[in-house]
C-alpha cells in the first residue's frame, strides 16, 4: 500500500465523521435512521476497505454495514456524497426491508440514492430560471444513468433488462424523497 493510500485509509473514518458536521442531509439521514429504530454506530456500521474494482462505496445488506473505498475517492466532499448515497440504501433497508437481490428493489433504492444526493446536481450550474423544464429532464436522465451504472456493478442482468426495470419503477421511486421534503435540485 503506498503512503498516499495508507493515509487515505487513516483519514477515511475521520472524514466520514466530519461529513456529519459539514453535511446537513447526512445529519438528517442519521436522525431518521434512529427514528426508524436503526441508529447508526460509526464503529459498527462503517468500514473503509480496499478493492480491486472501480468501486467507491457499497452497502452490505447482511452485515448492515456501509463500505467506503477511499483509494477511489478523491476528496472529502466526494466521500461525503458516497457516504450519503450509501446511507439512503441503509435507510431503505431499515424502513422497507428492501431486498437488494430483487432487481426492482435495487433499482428503486439506486434511483433514490442518485436523485437525493448531489450526484446529479452539477447540472444546477447550467440552470437558469428560463430553462427549468430542460434542467428537470437532465436531472432525471442523470439519475437514470447513475442508477443504471450502479445496477450494472451489482447484477449480471443485461443492459436492456436493467433499463426496463428502471423505467418500470422510475416515477414512483424518483418521487419518493423521504426523508427530505424534496429533491435537492429544487431547493
Ligand atoms: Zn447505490
Amino acid at each position: 500500500m503506498s503512503d498516499a493510500t495508507s493515509s487515505k485509509f487513516r483519514n477515511c473514518y475521520q472524514q466520514a465523521r466530519q461529513c456529519v458536521t459539514s453535511n446537513q442531509s447526512i445529519r438528517q439521514l442519521l436522525n431518521v435512521l434512529s427514528i426508524y429504530g436503526c441508529p447508526f454506530d460509526f464503529d459498527r456500521h462503517l468500514t473503509c476497505e480496499t478493492t480491486d474494482r472501480n468501486l467507491r462505496g457499497g452497502f452490505h445488506q447482511s452485515l448492515c454495514q456501509i463500505v467506503l473505498y477511499p483509494e477511489n475517492i478523491q476528496s472529502t466532499g466526494e466521500l461525503c456524497t458516497i457516504f450519503e448515497h450509501e446511507l439512503i440504501h441503509a435507510l431503505d433497508y431499515c424502513r422497507a426491508k428492501i431486498d437488494f437481490a430483487n432487481p426492482y428493489h435495487l433499482a428503486c433504492t439506486e434511483i433514490r440514492a442518485a436523485s437525493l444526493t448531489d450526484q446529479c446536481s452539477l447540472l444546477q450550474h447550467l440552470s437558469t430560471s428560463s430553462r427549468p423544464f430542460i434542467i428537470k429532464n437532465q436531472h432525471e436522465s442523470c439519475v437514470k444513468n447513475r442508477a443504471q451504472q450502479s445496477m450494472e456493478l451489482c447484477t449480471d442482468l443485461p443492459r436492456k433488462q436493467v433499463d426496463q426495470i428502471i423505467n418500470d419503477v422510475f416515477l414512483r421511486c424518483y418521487n419518493d424523497t423521504e426523508p427530505f421534503d424534496r429533491i435537492r435540485r429544487r431547493q
